[in-house]
C-alpha cells in the first residue's frame, strides 16, 4: 500500500498518531512563499486567524481573543500556566491521564502551588468531587483540565466542570489541544476563560503555534503576573493589538499553511463537518478492530473519535516494537500507548486522513498480525 501525492516524487506515510499529523497537500503548498513580519498582508493574515479561531470556539471579538504563541502545543499550556496564575494563586489541576499530568508539570517548574485531583485514566472525573476540592480550599484561583485527554482518548465533560467553577468563582482553563476544531465547544457556554490548542491538530495546519482563546476580561485582569518574558500572554496580546506583529519572529509560513487549512476547514463545513468525518473514521477503525478481535482499553461510552487505544493481544507473539515496524513498512505510522496500568498502543483519527486510509491501515494490520502469528481469537 502506498500514499502517492500529485506533487511527483512526494510520498509520505499516513500518520495515525496524536501529532504531528497528516497535513493536505494544499496546506504545505501554502507555505512556499516569505513573507516579512511587518509585510501587510502578514498583518492582515494574523487578524484573520485570530477572528476566524475565536469564530471556531462560537464566540464573538468583544468576549474572546486568539493569541498566537510560537512553539508547539505545551508552550501555550505553558504561556497560560506561568502568566494568568496570580503570584499568591494556587492551580487545581484535574488528572486523568498524561496531559493533565504535564499541567502539573509545569506548574511545578514554575514554583506555582498546585492542588491535583486525580482519577483513574479509564474515568472522566467525579463532579462532586470537583466541587467539594472548591468548597474545601478558598486559595484555588484556577482550575485545569484536559478536555480529550489524549493518552487514552477520553472525553472530559468541560461544560459540566465549567458549571462547577463558575459557581465559586476561580478562572477556568481548559487544555483542547486534540479536540478543538474537531469537536463543538462553545467557549462562553462553558464558562472558559483560556483554552488552548495548536496549529497541528485538528485544524490540520502544520506544527510551529499554539494559541489560547482567552476571556479578554479575564486577560486583561492578569497584568504583572507573567513569570517569563517569551511566554507573557498580555504582553503578547497588547503586542498584536498595538500594531499587529508579534512580538518576536513570526511563524510566517506557518501562518501561511494556517490560513490555508482554515479555509479548508470551511470548504468541509467547519467543526461539523470535520466532526463527521473523524467521527466516521473512528466508526470504521473500531469495528474493523473488534473484527479482527482487538479491545478497546476504555468504554465506548467514554471515549472520543479522537483516538483510540487498544490493549495488546494476550499472545506471546506480540512485540509492539514488530508491529509498529512492520506496519511503518506499510506507510502506516500508529503510536506506542501513554496508558500507565495497561499495556496499549493508540490509532489517531485525526488529520488529513479519509476512511480509505482507516481501511488501508485495518487492511495493513490484517496482513501484520498473520504474518507475526499473533491470535486474537
Ligand atoms: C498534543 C497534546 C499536547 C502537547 O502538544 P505538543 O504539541 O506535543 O507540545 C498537550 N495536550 C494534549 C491533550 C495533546 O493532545
Amino acid at each position: 500500500m502506498q500514499r502517492k501525492a500529485k506533487t511527483p516524487g512526494w510520498k509520505d506515510k499516513i500518520l495515525f498518531t496524536p501529532g504531528p499529523l497528516t497535513t493536505s497537500e494544499t496546506v504545505k503548498q501554502a507555505m512556499l512563499r516569505d513573507l516579512g513580519s511587518r509585510d501587510s498582508e502578514l498583518i492582515g493574515l494574523v487578524k484573520d486567524i485570530k477572528d476566524k479561531l475565536v469564530g471556531l470556539g462560537q464566540a464573538g471579538p468583544d468576549e474572546y481573543t486568539a493569541v498566537p504563541m510560537q512553539g508547539s502545543g505545551t508552550f501555550g499550556l505553558e504561556a497560560v500556566v506561568s502568566s494568568t496564575i496570580p503570584p499568591d494563586g494556587k492551580l487545581l489541576v484535574i488528572v486523568n491521564g498524561a496531559y493533565g499530568k504535564r499541567i502539573v508539570q509545569i506548574a511545578s517548574v514554575l514554583k506555582i502551588a498546585t492542588a491535583i485531583l486525580e482519577c483513574p485514566e479509564n474515568t472522566t472525573p467525579d463532579l462532586g468531587q470537583i466541587e467539594a476540592a472548591l468548597e474545601a480550599d478558598p486559595e484555588i484561583s484556577d482550575v485545569s483540565v484536559v478536555h480529550c485527554e489524549t493518552t487514552t482518548g477520553i472525553i472530559n465533560p468541560i461544560e459540566e466542570i465549567g458549571r462547577i467553577v463558575k459557581k465559586s468563582g476561580p478562572k477556568y482553563f481548559v487544555d483542547a489541544m486534540s479536540s478543538f476544531g474537531a469537536v463543538p465547544i462553545d467557549l462562553a457556554e462553558c464558562n472558559i476563560d483560556y483554552l488552548v490548542s495548536s496549529a497541528n491538530k485538528c485544524i490540520e495546519g502544520v506544527p510551529g503555534f499554539s494559541f489560547i482563546l482567552c476571556k479578554l476580561s479575564s486577560l486583561k485582569e492578569t497584568a504583572g503576573y507573567a513569570r517569563s518574558l517569551s511566554f507573557d500572554l498580555l504582553a503578547q496580546y497588547r503586542g498584536l493589538e498595538k500594531n499587529g506583529q508579534f512580538r518576536f519572529t513570526p511563524p510566517t509560513h506557518v501562518l501561511l499553511a494556517l490560513r490555508q487549512a482554515l479555509a479548508e476547514l470551511d470548504a468541509e463545513g467547519g467543526v461539523k463537518g470535520r466532526a463527521e468525518r473523524y467521527s466516521n473514521n473512528y466508526k470504521i477503525l473500531v469495528a474493523g478492530m473488534r473484527q479482527m478481535g482487538f479491545k478497546e482499553y476504555l468504554r465506548p461510552e467514554d471515549q472520543g473519535y479522537i483516538i483510540t487505544s487498544f490493549l495488546y493481544p494476550e499472545d506471546d507473539n506480540f512485540h509492539f516494537e514488530d508491529f509498529y515496524e512492520r506496519l511503518n513498512k506499510r506507510d502506516c505510522v500508529i503510536y506506542p500507548g501513554k496508558v500507565s496500568d495497561a499495556n496499549c498502543f493508540r490509532i489517531g483519527n485525526i488529520g488529513r486522513i479519509f476512511e480509505s486510509d482507516v481501511r488501508s491501515l485495518l487492511t495493513a494490520i490484517r496482513e501484520t498480525i498473520t504474518e507475526m502469528d499473533v491470535k486474537l481469537k
